[in-house]
């Protein structure tokens, strides 16, 4: 089993709110959310932050923008509006060492981010 706890939900090791499959990428409900809508996209492949990112993963990353527009669409927020963020590293506020986007919606989001 990978140590890593988001490749062992792709692996399906470890059960997640699944809510879309892509080629590339998996989107699942945060199991805290910070908003009404909450989801997380990943690759499937294990890369520990978007410091890792080379143009190898082009297509990789339009897929999570489409994947993020498709979420918004599904859950209703997509004319309201939503936010797509990654964090890195400890300061960034990164807990989980897998790449994953925060998309957020459903209410109003603040700036700057605490
Ligand atoms: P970050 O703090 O940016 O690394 O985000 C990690 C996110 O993963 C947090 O919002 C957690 O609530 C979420 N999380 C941790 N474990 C799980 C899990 N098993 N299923 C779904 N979301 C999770
Ligand atoms: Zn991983």
């Amino acid at each position: 089993m990978p140590s890593c706890l988001f490749c062992q939900i792709v692996a399906g090791d470890i059960d997640a709110d699944v809510v879309r499959v892509g080629e590339r990428t998996l989107a699942f409900r945060d199991i805290r959310p910070q908003a009404p809508v909450h989801v997380l996209i990943i690759p499937k492949e294990h890369l520990d932050s978007v410091a890792d990112l080379t143009y190898d993963h082009a297509d990789m990353l339009v897929e999570v923008a489409q994947m993020a527009k498709w979420l918004a669409v599904a859950d209703g927020v997509a004319d309201t509006g939503y936010r797509v963020v990654t964090n890195v590293g400890a300061d960034g506020g990164q807990t989980v060492g897998h790449l994953h986007f925060h998309v957020l919606g459903g209410r109003q989001m603040t700036w700057p981010p605490g």
